[in-house]
């Protein structure tokens, strides 16, 4: 049986541009439908535009440091409409290499939607069709909001970059990866963070002794963070709707589609007792695949309770043409990993090469202020598992206890009494991601601690606290 093309591969973001050109380099022929900005998530409205931000944010505390260290320095302003004309600029320049790239590599672009009509044939939002030999999803997730009455006068992480003006005032709701950057960047260019997260402590899943460093770095930088809180009810701020003064339609008091970004003001009754109005409100509270209308339930692809599309760990799903990678299938949601997946679906199934995605011992990190980076188990996760002994240490580092921060850093080793193998590894620091990703590598090697202490420390630095702990603070 012939088909129009090998490949087809359905959104444009990280995973399946780099499924694309790796299979296009096979010789595979390959087309790819991306109805919105090639780069997706990660490049348009995630990774990228976020780190310019957290690098704009952190230069609020830089006046104040460099006085300190003998320069004569003023406090500046920052100007969002000038920093976001910029930004955009670098994200269209962006876009313009992802698609350079494809094109280079001979993938054939498709600028509009696509959906799946069989198990291989895709059908166009211009009514074309093609056929396809293997089909590979990778469209991604897009931001939820909680569902809750007036919950579109909040706006999403999408939305972050594209407004018009900075609020004076912002409400973040959630204690996730993007609840916590985004309170950080948002503080650090100007404007007053208050954060509402439902549970005990921010950044569930993580380290509980970095949680908490990051949480109390946060309070002290200015955020005004609230655990244990939440939304009760939130509306237009010139209207108390929990008293009943406006009709019960949500519709009455929804946005125009094209209202300005952010939608504010929005009073907000919270779940502490208070009631305060806010100029935006953030909803940070997870993230959802992007499985819907895409035909995939009447072809048999099974999905998920979440909306994610099931997937072997060779990426196939229940269909044997239709693959999918990244944020769809819900696994590990990052872009790196999305990248994986693309690559190892590529080797599978276009150089004959049966490679499953190894999702163990993943790095990552979060981008707040300072930031947390994390390999392997938890201190809790571990000691759950078998005899444990951490080494772990907080200080002030150099930098900024010379210009008379109270900021502390923290570095930690979670090690196996039996093998004394590193199974984790947490740094909460300054360019905690940088580190981390150097860690990561011993940890992924099985170093043991002793590894780490016959490793001469590099000084003065913050990570040589990292080969120079000796005694473990207490074992489990
Ligand atoms: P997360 O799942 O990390 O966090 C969602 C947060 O919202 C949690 O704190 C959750 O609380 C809370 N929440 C969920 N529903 C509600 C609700 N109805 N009311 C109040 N709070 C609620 O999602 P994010 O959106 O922050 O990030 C999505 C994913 O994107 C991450 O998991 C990560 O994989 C990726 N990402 C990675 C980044 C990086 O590598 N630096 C940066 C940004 C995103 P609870 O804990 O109680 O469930």
């Amino acid at each position: 049986m012939s088909f129009d093309v090998d490949l087809f591969v359905i959104g444009g973001g990280s995973g399946g541009v780099r499924a694309a050109r790796m299979a296009a380099a096979t010789g595979a022929k390959v087309a790819l439908a991306e109805d919105s900005r090639l780069g997706g998530t990660c490049v348009i409205r995630g990774c990228v535009p976020k780190k310019l931000m957290v690098y704009a944010s952190a230069f609020r505390e830089m006046p104040g440091e460099a006085r300190a260290y003998g320069w004569d320095i003023a406090d500046g302003r920052f100007d969002w409409p000038s920093f976001r004309k910029t930004l955009h600029g670098e994200l269209d320049r962006l876009e313009g290499i992802y698609r350079r790239l494809l094109e280079g590599s001979g993938v054939m672009i498709h600028d509009q939607r696509a959906h799946l009509v069989a198990a291989h044939r895709v059908a166009l939002a211009d009514g074309t069709e093609v056929s396809a030999k293997h089909i590979l999803l990778a469209t991604g997730g897009r931001p939820e909001r909680p569902e809750m009455r007036h919950a579109e006068l909040g706006i999403v992480s999408d939305d972050v970059f594209l407004m018009e003006t900075l609020p004076k005032s912002m409400l973040i709701v959630g204690g996730g990866f993007i609840a916590c950057e985004m309170a950080c960047i948002l503080n650090g260019l100007g404007v007053a963070v208050t954060q509402f997260y439902r549970g005990a402590q921010i950044l569930r899943g993580f380290d509980d002794e970095a949680r908490g460093l990051v949480a109390e770095a946060m309070k002290a930088k200015g955020i005004d963070l609230h655990v244990g809180t939440n939304i009760l009810e939130m509306g237009p701020a010139d209207q108390v709707m929990w008293q009943g003064a406006v009709g019960d339609n949500m519709a009455d008091a929804a946005p125009e589609p094209a209202a300005p970004l952010p939608r504010g003001p929005v009073r907000v009754k919270a779940s502490n007792g208070t009631e305060r109005v806010f100029d935006a409100v953030l909803f940070a509270t997870g993230r959802a695949p992007n499985s819907r209308n895409l035909g995939l339930e009447d072809l048999g692809v099974q999905i998920g309770r979440r909306g994610e599309v099931v997937v072997d760990a060779y990426s196939q799903t229940a269909v044997p043409s239709i693959f999918a990678v990244g944020d769809l299938t819900n696994r590990v949601n990052l872009t790196p990993v999305a990248i994986r997946e693309g690559m190892a679906f590529v080797r599978t199934v276009f150089e004959g090469v049966p490679t499953p995605v190894d999702h163990d011992l993943i790095p990552s990190a979060v981008f707040t202020q300072p930031e947390l980076g994390t390999v392997g188990l938890t201190e809790e996760q571990a000691r759950d598992l078998e005899p444990i002994e951490v080494y772990a240490t907080s200080f002030k580092p150099m930098r900024s206890a010379f210009a008379g921060s109270s900021d502390r850093v923290l570095m930690k080793l979670v090690v196996s009494q039996a093998t004394r193998r590193v199974l984790g590894c947490h740094i909460v620091a300054p360019d905690a991601g940088e580190m981390i990703q150097l860690a990561a590598i011993a940890v992924k090697m099985g170093a043991t601690k002793e590894d780490f202490d016959r490793t001469v420390a590099v000084h003065p630095t913050m990570a040589e606290e990292l080969v120079t702990m000796r005694a473990p603070v207490r074992k489990a």
